[in-house]
């Protein structure tokens, strides 16, 4: 792969494809409602901060689950969801190395967003983080945040995973998603085994995830729904993404066994880059 330099920006995106991202959005971090959280980045990236007021960008980065997946999760998690989930975060966590590393060899500072940075340093609860892939992905363009409290998108529905990346490399930034699309659909709400989820529509900067859901009711339900479906407890369950009218489209466009072309490349992204 040849070299990547500081004017190859916006080619990023397609560098991150060609490895396996579904999505790729480019956010202007300055629109965070909270200032304390860019500076906490500000002085990550920038050990002796002499660029107190850098300009910080997002890349989020969202990887579908194949559609074969998706279409079993109608009676809740399965031991295929389970392991496609797994292999999902593994996936995206070297994606998001990657494109750090891409972006430091063009001379910019980067922070990936892997599960061990986040938990090493920005874990906030059990539940929260300092700077949610969601928040990222919003401001990036990529979706809205559903009543399900998941990222919507319209290409795959919310049937994705999401990692993110900071950076002060001047990335030209997408438009963001400032409004939900869920309208009057309330199926994800209905459909909760848990009863977890309020019906409130998110509003960038005001509404939190607590706002949408009770996660540790949904956490204690979905383990133990895995319990009963698979014999595995753990915290997934998939009803509410599974349910939603644009998921459901995406799979009515998908071809049965045919994964997105993105999935072609999940043995590349899987492997060290
Ligand atoms: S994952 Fe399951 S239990 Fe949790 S909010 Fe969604 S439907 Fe409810
Ligand atoms: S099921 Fe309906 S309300 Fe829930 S996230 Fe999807 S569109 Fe929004």
């Amino acid at each position: 792969m040849p070299p990547f330099s500081a004017p190859s920006l916006p080619d990023l995106k397609t560098r991150l494809k060609d490895l396996g991202a579904c999505l790729v959005g480019f956010a202007d971090l300055s629109r965070l409602p909270d200032e304390a959280v860019l500076h906490v980045f500000r002085r990550r990236l920038h050990d002796a901060p002499e660029k107190p007021a850098a300009a910080l960008h997002g890349v989020s980065i969202a990887v579908a689950f194949a559609p074969e997946i998706v279409a079993g999760l109608g009676k809740g998690p399965t031991r295929a969801y389970y392991d496609a989930y797994h292999a999902t975060n593994d996936r995206l966590d070297t994606l998001a190395s990657h494109g750090a590393r891409l972006l430091e060899e063009a001379g910019f500072a980067a922070w990936a967003q892997t599960r061990e940075n986040v938990q090493a340093r920005d874990t906030l609860n059990d539940y929260a983080t300092r700077l949610p892939h969601k928040t990222v992905a919003t401001l990036a363009g990529l979706g809205w945040v559903g009543k399900n409290a998941l990222l919507v998108t319209r290409q795959f529905g919310a049937a994705i995973r999401l990692t993110s990346i900071v950076t002060d490399a001047p990335l030209p930034c997408d438009a963001p998603v400032s409004v939900s699309h869920c309208g009057t659909c309330a199926k994800c709400v209905d459909i909760c085994p848990a009863d977890a989820l309020t019906n409130a529509h998110w509003q960038p900067g005001v509404t939190t995830t607590d706002d949408l859901v009770d996660t540790a009711r949904c956490s204690i339900v979905a383990a133990a729904l895995s319990k009963h479906n698979y014999g595995i407890s753990f915290d997934i369950c998939g009803k509410c993404f599974y349910v939603c009218p644009f998921t459901q489209k995406w799979l009515r466009r998908s071809t049965p066994g045919q994964s997105h072309e993105c999935q072609r490349y999940a043995f590349v992204a899987a492997k060290p880059l």
